[in-house]
């Protein structure tokens, strides 16, 4: 087995197991958000395995998890082109977006400000990291659950996406290229955090477009997320790709998914309408059985591309050279 598929397994399960206890590490008090935290007493190590269950009995999880369990399920069992998916995303993007809250605290959120408190020694409020357990046990059962199935934000992008580009042709960002900003992004505000004590949300804030679902409409934010949804036309869920920590922290759980899509060379012809079908970069990574993938965001298009039905959403196991 070569190095680098030894330590990204093991890396993304002890990075499992700390989302799993973040819940139970989490402090009560709720840091200021505007909703109660089951505990009552607004400080001190008070979590205890009710309130953590309170948490995740409340309406937006438990539709949440509908919607990734309906999504695991059609994956499974129908074929989805992408005037379904679109159909799908529309309702995603209504059901998370506009009518049910889910972004108190937002999914950007929820994963920045827990970094903030392991890097700085503060406390993390149980919301935040039950919605970060949320997102993690997703995208663990089957990858990207959370941001194929879920997340208004990326349901959005994927909507705009189908817009014809002018040129008639989208845009495949290499991916070395745009998780390289993706990470940048977070090392560099990461360090920032460390050197000056600030929250990394400070820098996240600048570009969080799940503010705008809960109407913050700040003219800077609006433009920018009007840049993205611009870009969308032409590349497929640039925020997801370029910026999104939360995409950075699903993208490196999907390496130990338990479902996800996976090849049989026996089937497969390689005749490439996937890749080409395919809005994504994840698939020719699939093709070529890299370990390193880019994310895929279990949308199914290239489950239904493909002719000879060589691919599925299944548990994973390597495929045969
Ligand atoms: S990467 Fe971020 S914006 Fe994209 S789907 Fe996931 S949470 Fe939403
Ligand atoms: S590999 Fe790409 S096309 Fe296939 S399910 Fe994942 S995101 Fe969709």
């Amino acid at each position: 087995m070569k190095r680098n598929t030894i330590y990204l397994p093991v890396f993304c399960i002890a990075l499992c197991m700390i989302l799993i206890c973040m819940p139970v590490l989490a402090e009560g008090g709720g840091g200021g958000w505007g909703v109660g935290d089951g505990s009552g007493t607004g400080g001190g190590r008070n979590t205890d395995l009710t309130s953590i269950w309170t948490e995740l009995s409340s309406i937006k999880f438990i539709l949440g998890g509908i919607a990734a369990l309906s999504g695991l399920i059609l994956l499974k069992t129908i074929k989805i082109n992408r005037n379904i998916r679109t159909l799908l995303m529309c309702a995603v993007f209504v059901l998370f977006g506009v009518l049910v809250i889910m972004h108190q605290p937002s999914p950007l959120r929820a994963v920045v400000d827990p970094v903030t408190a392991l890097a700085t020694g503060g406390a993390i409020a149980l919301k935040k990291a039950t919605m970060l357990a949320f997102i993690g046990g997703l995208s663990v059962i089957g990858a990207k659950l959370f941001c194929g199935w879920v997340c208004p934000f990326g349901a959005l992008q994927e909507i705009v996406n189908r817009i014809p580009a002018p040129s008639g042709k989208k845009i495949k960002l290499p991916f070395k290229i745009s998780n390289g900003i993706r990470i940048s992004i977070f090392a560099i505000s990461l360090v920032m955090v460390i050197a000056t004590g600030r929250d990394l949300y400070t820098y996240y804030n600048i570009l969080n477009p799940f503010e705008l679902f809960d109407w913050h409409f700040e003219l800077v934010l609006a433009v920018l997320v009007g840049a993205v949804l611009i870009a969308s036309v032409f590349v497929y869920r640039p925020f997801c790709y370029l910026v999104c920590p939360v995409g950075l922290l699903t993208w490196l759980l999907e390496h130990v998914s338990i479902f996800r899509v996976r090849l049989d060379r026996e089937k497969c012809n390689d005749c490439k309408k996937c890749i080409l079908k395919s809005p994504c970069p994840a698939v020719k990574a699939i093709m070529d059985g890299d370990t390193l993938r880019p994310d895929c965001h279990a949308c199914g298009i290239c489950i239904d591309a493909c002719p000879k039905d060589a691919l599925e959403f299944g548990i994973w196991k390597k495929a045969k050279a």
